[in-house]
Protein backbone atom coordinates (compact mmCIF):
# COMPACT_ATOMS: atom_id res chain seq x y z
CA UNK A 1 0.00 0.00 0.00
CA UNK A 2 1.47 2.99 -1.15
CA UNK A 3 2.36 5.48 1.86
CA UNK A 4 0.07 8.08 0.66
CA UNK A 5 -2.97 6.06 0.89
CA UNK A 6 -4.43 4.87 4.62
CA UNK A 7 -7.54 3.22 5.61
CA UNK A 8 -10.56 5.65 6.30
CA UNK A 9 -12.97 4.47 9.28
CA UNK A 10 -15.80 6.12 7.00
CA UNK A 11 -15.23 4.89 3.56
CA UNK A 12 -14.19 1.92 5.15
CA UNK A 13 -10.99 1.17 2.81
CA UNK A 14 -7.79 2.19 1.71
CA UNK A 15 -7.85 5.57 -0.36
CA UNK A 16 -6.10 8.84 -1.08
CA UNK A 17 -9.06 10.71 -0.30
CA UNK A 18 -8.98 9.26 3.09
CA UNK A 19 -5.75 11.09 3.83
CA UNK A 20 -7.59 14.47 3.08
CA UNK A 21 -10.35 12.66 5.49
CA UNK A 22 -8.49 12.29 8.23
CA UNK A 23 -6.79 15.87 8.06
CA UNK A 24 -9.97 17.26 7.95
CA UNK A 25 -10.96 15.59 10.73
CA UNK A 26 -7.69 16.45 12.94
CA UNK A 27 -8.05 20.13 12.08
CA UNK A 28 -12.18 19.78 13.04
CA UNK A 29 -11.10 18.58 16.45
CA UNK A 30 -8.53 21.18 17.12
CA UNK A 31 -10.60 23.86 15.88
CA UNK A 32 -13.40 23.19 18.07
CA UNK A 33 -13.55 24.24 22.03
CA UNK A 34 -15.70 26.59 24.10
CA UNK A 35 -14.98 29.74 25.16
CA UNK A 36 -15.55 31.57 28.40
CA UNK A 37 -15.84 34.70 28.96
CA UNK A 38 -14.37 35.96 32.10
CA UNK A 39 -16.23 39.00 32.97
CA UNK A 40 -19.51 37.29 33.16
CA UNK A 41 -17.99 33.68 34.70
CA UNK A 42 -18.60 33.97 38.67
CA UNK A 43 -17.46 30.83 39.24
CA UNK A 44 -20.95 29.44 39.81
CA UNK A 45 -21.16 31.29 42.84
CA UNK A 46 -23.67 30.66 45.22
CA UNK A 47 -24.14 26.64 43.87
CA UNK A 48 -22.21 24.07 45.75
CA UNK A 49 -20.00 23.57 42.55
CA UNK A 50 -19.07 24.84 39.24
CA UNK A 51 -21.77 23.75 36.98
CA UNK A 52 -19.53 23.71 33.25
CA UNK A 53 -17.10 21.46 35.69
CA UNK A 54 -19.44 18.87 37.17
CA UNK A 55 -21.09 18.53 33.73
CA UNK A 56 -18.51 17.90 31.05
CA UNK A 57 -17.36 14.16 30.68
CA UNK A 58 -14.11 15.12 29.01
CA UNK A 59 -13.10 17.68 31.96
CA UNK A 60 -12.56 20.31 29.51
CA UNK A 61 -13.07 22.88 32.05
CA UNK A 62 -11.13 23.59 35.66
CA UNK A 63 -11.45 26.31 37.91
CA UNK A 64 -8.47 29.18 39.02
CA UNK A 65 -8.62 31.88 40.58
CA UNK A 66 -12.55 32.02 41.13
CA UNK A 67 -13.46 31.42 37.50
CA UNK A 68 -13.97 28.53 34.87
CA UNK A 69 -10.88 28.49 32.62
CA UNK A 70 -10.67 25.88 29.38
CA UNK A 71 -7.75 24.22 30.89
CA UNK A 72 -8.17 20.74 28.44
CA UNK A 73 -9.57 22.66 24.89
CA UNK A 74 -8.35 19.37 22.82
CA UNK A 75 -11.14 17.14 25.11
CA UNK A 76 -13.88 18.99 23.60
CA UNK A 77 -15.78 16.82 20.98
CA UNK A 78 -16.43 18.62 17.71
CA UNK A 79 -19.84 19.61 17.46
CA UNK A 80 -20.64 19.07 21.00
CA UNK A 81 -22.46 22.29 22.96
CA UNK A 82 -24.54 20.83 25.55
CA UNK A 83 -22.61 22.31 28.30
CA UNK A 84 -23.50 26.04 26.59
CA UNK A 85 -26.72 25.25 28.71
CA UNK A 86 -25.59 25.10 32.19
CA UNK A 87 -23.76 28.23 32.65
CA UNK A 88 -26.64 29.94 34.25
CA UNK A 89 -24.54 33.08 33.26
CA UNK A 90 -24.59 32.25 29.79
CA UNK A 91 -20.28 32.69 30.02
CA UNK A 92 -19.82 29.94 27.49
CA UNK A 93 -19.92 30.21 23.99
CA UNK A 94 -18.78 28.09 20.64
CA UNK A 95 -17.39 28.43 17.34
CA UNK A 96 -19.96 28.16 14.28
CA UNK A 97 -19.82 25.54 12.80
CA UNK A 98 -18.25 26.89 9.88
CA UNK A 99 -16.42 25.16 6.58
CA UNK A 100 -12.87 24.59 6.60
CA UNK A 101 -11.99 27.02 3.70
CA UNK A 102 -13.59 29.69 6.35
CA UNK A 103 -11.52 28.93 9.12
CA UNK A 104 -8.58 29.17 7.35
CA UNK A 105 -9.25 32.85 6.55
CA UNK A 106 -11.00 33.80 9.82
CA UNK A 107 -9.59 31.65 13.12
CA UNK A 108 -6.84 32.81 14.48
CA UNK A 109 -7.21 31.40 17.50
CA UNK A 110 -6.25 27.23 16.88
CA UNK A 111 -4.40 25.18 19.58
CA UNK A 112 -0.87 25.39 20.12
CA UNK A 113 1.01 22.57 21.72
CA UNK A 114 3.18 23.88 24.41
CA UNK A 115 6.20 22.73 26.51
CA UNK A 116 5.10 23.71 30.03
CA UNK A 117 8.29 25.96 31.37
CA UNK A 118 8.02 24.47 34.98
CA UNK A 119 7.40 20.82 35.03
CA UNK A 120 7.97 20.27 31.21
CA UNK A 121 4.69 18.73 30.30
CA UNK A 122 3.46 19.02 26.92
CA UNK A 123 -0.05 20.31 26.51
CA UNK A 124 -2.33 22.15 24.36
CA UNK A 125 -4.16 25.68 24.59
CA UNK A 126 -5.64 27.67 22.96
CA UNK A 127 -4.00 30.65 25.50
CA UNK A 128 -0.86 32.63 25.51
CA UNK A 129 0.50 30.52 28.44
CA UNK A 130 3.13 28.49 28.63
CA UNK A 131 2.53 26.78 31.83
CA UNK A 132 0.59 23.68 32.55
CA UNK A 133 -2.74 24.24 33.66
CA UNK A 134 -1.61 22.28 37.13
CA UNK A 135 1.56 24.96 37.81
CA UNK A 136 -0.87 28.03 37.36
CA UNK A 137 -2.77 26.33 39.85
CA UNK A 138 0.16 25.87 41.94
CA UNK A 139 1.24 29.49 41.56
CA UNK A 140 -2.47 30.86 42.39
CA UNK A 141 -2.02 33.01 45.03
S1 LIG B 1 -21.08 27.25 34.59
FE1 LIG B 1 -20.75 29.33 33.82
S2 LIG B 1 -20.68 30.65 35.65
FE2 LIG B 1 -20.46 28.53 36.33
S3 LIG B 1 -18.23 28.25 36.47
FE3 LIG B 1 -18.87 27.50 34.44
S4 LIG B 1 -18.64 29.28 33.09
FE4 LIG B 1 -18.59 30.06 35.18
S1 LIG C 1 -18.99 21.02 24.44
FE1 LIG C 1 -19.23 18.99 25.33
S2 LIG C 1 -17.18 18.12 25.37
FE2 LIG C 1 -16.95 20.32 24.98
S3 LIG C 1 -16.65 21.24 26.98
FE3 LIG C 1 -18.85 21.29 26.63
S4 LIG C 1 -19.69 19.39 27.47
FE4 LIG C 1 -17.47 19.18 27.33
ZN1 LIG D 1 3.57 22.47 34.31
Amino acid sequence: MPALFIFCEHLKSYSFSALICAVESLERQAAWYPTIFPDKCDGCAGFENPKCVEFCPHKVFEILNGKAIVANPQNCVYGCIACEHVCPKKAIAFPQRITLKQRAQKDKGLLRKVKCRSCGKIFWTNEDTDLCFECRKLMEF
